[in-house]
């Protein structure tokens, strides 16, 4: 086996089986076009190249590295004689591939996101058998379904799991899009003039997923033929289902009409699940992936890390890649140890200013209003968010904060602690959007 092999092989212990099945099975190296420092696999067709790209090009240089010394880039190109303009929509293994397009319009579904696979907890009960009920009646019982929920809750997984259900069961295809996704193929069909194949496709389709809604906000022309196609397919019976990261009155920038129509079937909430679901999670990804961890380690990963199951996950796949790596037993320790770097490496990467600026940016008032001695209400309400927040995620003493936020000394910031916490318990949606700060910086997502 030549290393090109080897570093797949390796690849191979570390992803889920089905991703390794679908994908990585089908690179084949490039001995011609390949350097020592520049690797080059060739796959068949552009989807497969930049899913893999996107998800795996790290891994596989970080791999490479380990194993030969030497720091390496990665390519992923189509084969060099595939056709690359075939103009034929294929439905294959579960993955509809939409490739009438230029730039390959794809719909994917990831086919390890299905019911089987989604561990259901009281925070997501309600979600779960909604989702499952709408796959078995589309566009019958609730139409739309609206899933909200913060980051790494499972929102992409339960609407691609019915996705994957009507694809299995009913062969009907499924359209699965993101926001920035439909935008691009609407004006590109605009300016093709091809918008009877843009309408003709929609028309055809079994359901409509659009993924994370919260980037419609500010964009009217999206919002526009959104709001056309939602009527469309709506009148027609076909099913809709809409995810975000908050609940639709949040959603700043989102038109009035497009929230009522949203709203108007069937909304549901997966909330930050429970040490239990988080444990039962845990032990199915472990299963899924053909790692074993004992119960100690689960325990401790489960209670480290508060709610997003993603970061759960990234941790597993860390844990098994260092131990194969390092030919140790992944036990209690082991993790302690490789958890603290994490979490160190985290915290120390969230400042304060960032914290400021993300505050800043959601509630819409000026970094250096935060830092000033305003008496403004909104401004002492993000003042103090802020501060809470730096208190928990980061590692700064109160009197550091004190200073950073321009306050008299470190009382005024355990004063702040106590009024937070206060309001907090008195007030849910308050407690939700502290959450929703607190994920949003803490997954560095602005
Ligand atoms: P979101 O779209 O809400 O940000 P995802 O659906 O992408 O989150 O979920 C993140 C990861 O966590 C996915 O790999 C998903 O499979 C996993 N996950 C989330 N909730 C569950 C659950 N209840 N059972 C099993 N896996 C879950
Ligand atoms: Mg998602």
């Amino acid at each position: 086996m030549n290393i090109s092999d080897e570093v797949l092989e390796l690849l191979k212990e570390e992803i889920p089986k089905v991703e390794f099945n679908h994908y990585i099975k089908q690179l084949i190296f490039d001995e011609k076009d390949s350097k020592s420092d520049y690797i080059v696999y060739r796959v068949p067709n552009q989807f497969i190249a930049n899913w893999v790209k996107n998800k795996y090009s790290s891994k596989i240089a970080h791999l490479f590295e380990v194993k030969t010394g030497i720091a390496v880039s990665i390519d992923i190109l189509i084969t060099k004689n595939s056709k690359k303009n075939s103009k034929k929509a294929t439905i294959d293994n579960n993955i509809y591939v939409d490739n009438n397009s230029e730039s390959y319009n794809i719909s994917i579904l990831n086919p390890s996101f299905t019911f089987e696979n989604f561990i259901v907890g009281s925070s997501n009960q309600f979600a779960y058998t909604a989702s499952k009920s709408i796959a078995e009646n589309p566009g019958k019982r609730y139409n739309p379904l609206f899933i909200y929920g913060s980051v790494g809750l499972g929102k992409t997984h339960l609407a691609q799991a019915i996705g994957n259900l009507i694809l299995e069961k009913r062969k009907l295809s499924v359209i699965y899009t993101t926001v920035e996704q439909f935008l691009n193929e609407f004006t590109r069909h605009l300016r093709n003039k091809t918008m009877d194949r843009f309408k003709e496709k929609y028309r055809k389709c079994g359901i409509l997923i659009i993924d994370d809604i919260q980037f419609l906000s500010g964009k009217t022309e999206t919002q526009e033929e959104i709001f056309h196609t939602f009527n469309e397919l709506y009148n027609k019976k076909k099913q809709i289902v809409l995810t975000a990261d908050k609940p639709l009155k949040y959603i700043l920038g989102l038109e009035d009409r497009l929230k009522s129509r949203f709203e108007s079937g069937l909304v549901a909430n997966i909330d930050v699940p429970e040490l239990e679901t988080k444990i039962a999670i845990i032990k199915k990804k472990c299963e899924l992936n053909g790692i074993h961890l004992d119960n100690n380690t689960i325990n401790y990963i489960a209670s480290i890390i508060e709610s997003n199951i993603r970061e759960i996950e990234g941790v597993i796949t860390k844990l098994h890649a260092h131990s194969t790596l390092m030919g140790q037993k992944i036990t209690e320790t082991f993790t302690k140890n490789i958890l603290k770097e994490q979490i160190m490496e985290k915290r120390e990467n969230i400042t304060i200013d960032y914290i400021i600026k993300i505050i800043s940016k959601e509630l819409n008032i000026k970094p250096s209003e935060i830092k000033s001695k305003s008496r403004k209400k909104e401004i002492v309400n993000a003042r103090r968010i802020a501060i809470y927040i730096a208190r928990n995620v980061t590692l700064n003493s109160m009197p550091v904060l004190a200073k950073a936020f321009n306050m008299k000394d470190h009382t005024s910031v355990s004063h702040t602690m106590k009024t937070i916490n206060n309001n907090i318990k008195e007030d849910k949606e308050f407690e939700f959007k502290i959450k929703e700060l607190t994920n949003k910086i803490i997954n560095k997502i602005d």
